[in-house]
């Protein structure tokens, strides 16, 4: 999909007409202070080839070029299918080669460093949350783990900000879901993970959010500790809680609300259907943060009031979140999916649905403005 805006638009607090109505309203103003630096988002790229490009992967067998660690350690190159489909379906198999030179490159260096690395014994797995998109929102924690790297393995969320972190020194590898690859593919990549940490290198393993959360980072853990490799968690601030704090919006508050529910609107075949969650999500005193809800958001939606939510449930829907490239859409519950859709909001969008929504300053004032697109 291409980039919907060339432009980004910064959304300054200062700037909002306070208006006060009872409890904590502000009226929302949008788009205000126009920047015209041309920032690439950093989950909209039409496929992993930027990425690659950006990550220095050789793909031109007529351009031989070093391959890192080591100056004089030279790496096979291969080359490029020339139609973007094939690159789609081939991207990971395309650094396979060069991953197998590298991982050589590093058996190499450990059989001859002369005692300063021990011989023996694997390197570390890291399995690192890198919150929703602002670099800011990284632990400390996660920056000197990023920071000491050998290889990272990342995906679509990670935004480019996170990986301007990472050392020269360091092999980056896109992993994400466009990429089109197949699980033996996967399952490929899962081997280099584990050789990679047996060669004793520190591999990291970028993941958005937080990786415990709808995040399948309790899967690979599970694959690499039963290799025998330990794998270490550190987490990242989820896009729940990123993004409702940029809007915000309390996801607990006294007397509005009791407790939050995090839930998927996309289940993996054969697991829980989450529109039969919705079943026991349909309380008024809770709120409820939906992950890769945007496909099942009407069905969602319908359901949620038909198990006695009310339709007038103030709900957001958040796009590319804490990002300079985040759009946001408040409307009632009854109308949100039909205002998603006017303002085509697209992966990854958050949804967030309950009264607390209303407490946010940027929620509009009258029900006759009951719904509005904010521009970042
Ligand atoms: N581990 C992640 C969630 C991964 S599931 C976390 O803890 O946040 C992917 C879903 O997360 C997306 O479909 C979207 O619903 C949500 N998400 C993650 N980052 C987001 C962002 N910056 N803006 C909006 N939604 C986001």
């Amino acid at each position: 999909m291409a980039l919907p805006y060339t432009h980004y638009y910064k959304l300054s607090f200062s700037a909002l007409n306070v208006k006060k109505s009872g409890s904590l309203h502000l009226q929302p103003i949008c788009c205000v202070q126009c920047n015209s630096n041309f920032s690439s988002s950093p989950f909209t790229e039409k496929h992993s080839l930027q990425r690659y490009q950006r990550d220095q992967w050789v793909y031109n067998s007529n351009n031989q070029k070093l391959l890192s660690l080591n100056s004089d350690d030279r790496a096979a190159s291969c080359s490029v299918p020339s139609d973007s489909d094939s690159i789609r379906l081939n991207d990971i198999a395309l650094q396979l080669p060069e991953l197998r030179k590298l991982l050589e490159v590093l058996k190499h260096k450990r059989e001859n460093c002369g005692g300063h690395v021990p011989k023996n014994g694997p390197g570390n797995v890291f399995l690192v949350g890198t919150g929703p998109g602002d670099p800011d929102l990284l632990t400390l924690k996660a920056v000197k783990v990023i920071q000491k790297a050998d290889l990272l393995l990342y995906d679509r969320l990670v935004s480019n900000a996170v990986l301007d972190l990472v050392g020269p020194d360091a092999r980056l590898l896109y992993v994400g879901k466009t990429a089109g690859y197949h699980s033996r593919t996967q399952e490929e990549i899962h081997e280099l993970l584990l050789s990679f940490a047996e060669a004793g290198a520190n591999v990291v393993r970028l993941k958005g959010g937080d990786p415990l959360v709808f995040g399948r980072g309790g899967e690979e853990m599970d694959f690499l500790q039963q290799q025998g490799i330990q794998v270490k968690v550190i987490p990242g601030i989820t896009a729940a809680s990123g993004i409702s704090a940029e809007l915000g919006i309390p996801l607990t508050h006294r007397g509005v609300a009791i407790s939050v529910r995090f839930l998927t609107g996309h289940s993996r075949k054969g697991g829980t259907n989450p529109l039969f969650v919705a079943e026991n999500a349909a309380d008024p005193d809770s709120t409820l943060v939906v992950y890769m809800g945007l496909s099942t958001l009407p069905s969602l939606a319908q359901k949620l009031i038909h198990h006695g939510l009310p339709p007038d449930t103030p709900a957001a829907a958040v796009e590319r979140g804490t990002t300079p490239q985040q759009r946001t859409v408040f409307a009632e519950l009854k109308d949100l999916a039909d205002k998603i859709k006017t303002a085509e909001l697209v992966s990854p969008t958050l949804i967030i649905i309950g009264k607390v929504v209303a407490l946010s300053p940027f929620w509009p004032q009258s029900s006759k403005e009951a719904s509005c697109l904010v521009e970042a």
